[in-house]
């Protein structure tokens, strides 16, 4: 998919995770639009090429536990009064949602990030779904009622509520968001879940971090149809807290040397991190990425890479 815009071409984006609803969600003010405190607004969405922008609900921490599905909520309202009621975006559930987007029109998709605003009530979890959250990650950082987080030192697996949350999201066609596990978690999970992904993460071989999938991890969840997002978080990408596009290509590269060309997308994790990636410092960045992704590979991966390989693998 194209997106043309005057007489400049150019190529459509699917990202698989940024945190713009928590902005909002901590500061009412923030206007989707364009204020300059989110690194994607709408105007940065059409000026590079956004086409489909997946908004994670993600419960920052400090919310008392008690509260966090009652946030969660809050997260869908900000989703459907100030981002869906932007004229141009679009509200995406399926496939076909996608192949309907018209030019100048962008997709929305809502994920959530973690499913601590569930406690062990599976009740919640079928509710977000009915209000249209199509990706599900079981965890963030550290342990839940579903299974251990990357950060949680007893870094166990998945719990015994977390294989009825993964059966729900098989029986629904949800994917399955496996960035942000436990290794434990991750193989309990990656072995049940039939519409695996790993929306942000990037490569253990290049960069040592408990967030990144090693090659074993990545080959399986390649092998299980899954779709792998790089990620811009630097810390992510190399050591310390700065890194360059010449990172990202690095990952690619390695992630593809495992056979993951036609699985591997992005997912940038705008408005989730402090630290950017030099040359891209947000979502009206993405065409320094793309510039030397299109100097260096074929249009047909680039293509892939931007937004097919995502969008190809939608379940529903
Ligand atoms: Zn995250």
């Amino acid at each position: 998919m194209k997106v043309k815009q005057g007489r400049r071409i150019i190529l459509a984006i699917f990202d698989a995770h940024c945190d713009v609803l928590m902005k909002m969600f901590i500061d009412p003010d923030i206007s989707f639009l364009d204020s300059a405190k989110l690194h994607i607004t709408k105007r940065g969405l059409l000026d590079a090429g956004g086409k489909v922008q997946c908004f994670a609900i993600y419960i920052p921490e400090k919310v008392h536990p008690d509260m966090r599905f009652q946030s969660a909520l809050a997260m869908v309202d900000i989703f459907h009064e100030k981002i869906l009621s932007e004229p141009e975006m679009k509200f995406i559930r399926s496939k076909t949602d996608i192949d309907n987007l018209k030019e100048k029109e962008i997709g929305a998709m809502l994920t959530l990030e973690g499913c601590d605003c569930i406690g062990n009530d599976l009740l919640k979890l079928k509710t977000l779904l009915h209000l249209g959250v199509s990706s599900v990650g079981l965890t963030w950082n550290y342990a839940n009622l579903v299974a251990d987080g990357a950060l949680e030192t007893r870094g166990s697996g998945l719990t015994r509520f977390g294989t009825e949350v993964v059966t729900l999201l098989n029986e629904q066609s949800i994917w399955c968001d496996l960035s942000h596990l436990s290794e434990a978690g991750f193989w309990d999970t990656l072995k049940r879940a039939d519409f695996p992904i790993a929306s942000h993460s990037n490569a253990n071989n290049l960069c040592s971090h408990p967030r990144n999938l090693n090659d074993s991890q990545i080959k399986a969840l390649l092998q299980k149809n899954g779709v792998i997002g790089v990620t811009f978080v630097p810390q992510f990408l190399s050591s310390g807290y700065s890194a360059s596009i010449k990172d990202i290509l690095n990952h690619i590269d390695h992630i593809c040397s495992l056979g993951g060309e036609k699985q591997i997308g992005f997912g940038s994790d705008f408005d989730g991190i402090e630290h950017m990636v030099d040359k891209l410092a947000s979502f009206n960045d993405y065409h320094n990425l793309i510039n030397e992704l299109n100097r260096l590979y074929s249009a047909e991966f680039v293509k892939g890479l931007l937004f097919e390989n995502f969008t190809r693998n939608f379940p529903r």
